[in-house]
């Protein structure tokens, strides 16, 4: 099984690649879930994260990838991966 990553934006524990790698060249992978392009978005940044993250939550947290949404998906348990 390969290795999947953290979203830092959403919590979602499944990207194929580290947002950034060792010499913070970032993936370019989108999020499935909150839609975070990593590298195109913002800087590699806590405070975009954030940023991002609540107006994510304010559209009412939909998936980018509808598809990749599991049935007992619950926002608040996965955010808690990000603490
Ligand atoms: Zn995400």
């Amino acid at each position: 099984m390969n290795k999947q990553y953290i979203c830092p934006v959403c919590g979602y524990e499944g990207l194929k690649d580290p947002p950034y790698s060792e010499t913070r060249e970032p993936s370019y992978e989108i999020c499935p879930c909150c839609g975070f392009e990593f590298g195109f978005d913002t800087e590699n940044c806590k405070d975009s994260y954030s940023k991002f993250r609540l107006k994510w939550i304010e559209n009412g947290a939909s998936w980018f990838l509808p598809d990749k949404k599991p049935k007992d998906w619950d926002l608040n348990k996965q955010l808690k991966n990000i603490g």
